[in-house]
């Protein structure tokens, strides 16, 4: 019960964090200096209106100074955040399991976010998710090492085939995260590419539907968020998946 209560709290703590690496990083802004702000009228946001979530909810979701609306976005983000965190030491039961399920959340959130709204997946936070997945992996789980590292191989050579032949659909930031999440989740990333293809092609021909196959086709659609989609569905039933394909299609 301690674990669960710690891993909310964290995460909506850290939840917070990803709000700001996930405004300043793409704009090549320090993610320590200057301290929050309104971005209406300037004025620091005070340490006991900073609280994750709860602040927000007091303030009724206006700055204290200028009572410009905050956007609920960052709650819902925090709120996420620490769900997910809550979830993922409810399902695993092994330190690696746990470990690696949570810094891959907090690499996947802000990846999805920043692709949505800035169309790149920066590569400092491909870079920082294959530094912590290596080492999270070989310090708790040093015999399932080469595993992983076949599936982020073999995840990043995917996608890198997929890149090349709808030069349109994707970008070398989706490749560097599909291979990020082989480095978390081993055997899991299949069911998460696969989780992630489907849905965005489904998605891309709704909008094709809606729009007309030239205006649909302009509307590129970022498949970061799908990839994030695919590589949370894996951190909590990834591995009964995969179990099932094994039991069902190999035997
Ligand atoms: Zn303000």
């Amino acid at each position: 019960m301690e674990a669960v209560t710690f891993a909310g709290v964290l995460g909506a703590i850290v939840g917070s964090f990803l709000n700001v690496v996930t405004y300043r990083l793409p704009r090549h802004e320090s993610l320590i200096t200057p301290a929050s702000h309104c971005p209406g009228c300037g004025v620091p946001v005070k340490p006991y209106d900073n609280i994750p979530i709860l602040s927000w909810l007091l303030l009724r979701g206006h700055c204290r100074s200028c009572s410009q609306p905050i956007s609920p976005r960052y709650p819902l983000v925090e709120a996420l955040t620490a769900a997910l965190c809550v979830g993922a030491v409810l399902v695993h039961d092994t330190a690696a399991g746990i470990a690696l399920s949570i810094a891959l959340i907090l690499i996947v959130v802000p990846s999805a976010l920043i692709d949505l709204e800035h169309r790149i997946i920066p590569n400092r936070i491909t870079l920082l998710g294959a530094a912590a997945a290596l080492a999270l992996g070989l310090a708790l789980d040093p015999a399932g090492e080469p595993e992983r590292l076949i599936a982020g191989a073999a995840a990043g050579g995917f996608l890198l085939l997929a890149a090349l032949a709808y030069p349109g659909g994707m970008g070398m930031g989706d490749v560097k995260l599909a291979g990020v999440m082989g480095l978390f989740l081993g055997a899991s990333v299949a069911p998460a590419l696969l989780i992630a293809l489907v849905t965005g092609v489904l998605l891309g021909a709704l909008v094709i539907a809606r729009k007309g196959a030239q205006a649909g086709r302009k509307t590129a659609v970022p498949f970061g968020p799908f990839l994030a989609l695919g590589a949370l569905v894996a951190v909590f039933v990834g591995h009964p998946l995969v179990d099932v394909y094994v039991n069902h299609f190999l035997h």
